[in-house]
C-alpha cells in the first residue's frame, strides 16, 4: 500500500485507482483544472471519464487532500495537492500561470481576525495577482 492509499483510508475515502492516479498527477504539479488532470491520467487509463475525474477531484477537495482555487481572470476551478500547508499562489495576469509561493505574508492576521471579528481561521487561501518573470521580460523586449 503506498502513502496515497493510506491517506485515502485515513480520510475514509474508498481507495480507487482513479483517486490514486489523480493524487500522483497533482503531487508534483502546479494547480491545474479537472480537464488538465483528466488529460494527464487518460494516458494511463483510457476508461476514466472526465466526469469521474471531476467528481473525484471534488471528493478529495472536500476532505482537504486537494485544495481548490479559482482565478479571477477565467473563473475555472483548479486543484492542487494540499501538502497539509496553508496555500499561497501568485497568478500571472498575462500568461495565466500559477505559482505556489513560499512566503508567509502578515503572520499575525489570524490573530487579528480573532480579536477584531471573533472569527476563528482554520485555513486560508491567498492569491497574488501580477506578472511573472517571463512575461515581464517579454514586455521589456517589445
Ligand atoms: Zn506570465
Amino acid at each position: 500500500m503506498d502513502s496515497f492509499e493510506e491517506l485515502l483510508q485515513k480520510e475514509h475515502l474508498k481507495r480507487t485507482k482513479a483517486r490514486v492516479m489523480i493524487l500522483r498527477v497533482l503531487e508534483e504539479s502546479a494547480p491545474i483544472t479537472a480537464v488538465d488532470v483528466y488529460e494527464a491520467v487518460r494516458n494511463k487509463d483510457t476508461k476514466l471519464s472526465l466526469s469521474t475525474v471531476y467528481r473525484n477531484c471534488e471528493a478529495l477537495a472536500e476532505k482537504g487532500i486537494l485544495s481548490r482555487s479559482t482565478m479571477m481572470s477565467d473563473g475555472l476551478i483548479r486543484y492542487e495537492y494540499a501538502h497539509g500547508n496553508d496555500v499561497y499562489h501568485a497568478i500571472c495576469l498575462a500568461c495565466s500561470k500559477i505559482f505556489s509561493v513560499d512566503i508567509v505574508p502578515l503572520p499575525d492576521y489570524k490573530k487579528q481576525l480573532e480579536i477584531k471579528q471573533d472569527f476563528e481561521v482554520t485555513s486560508q487561501h491567498i492569491e497574488f495577482y501580477g506578472f511573472c518573470k517571463d512575461c515581464k521580460e517579454r514586455e521589456k523586449e517589445n
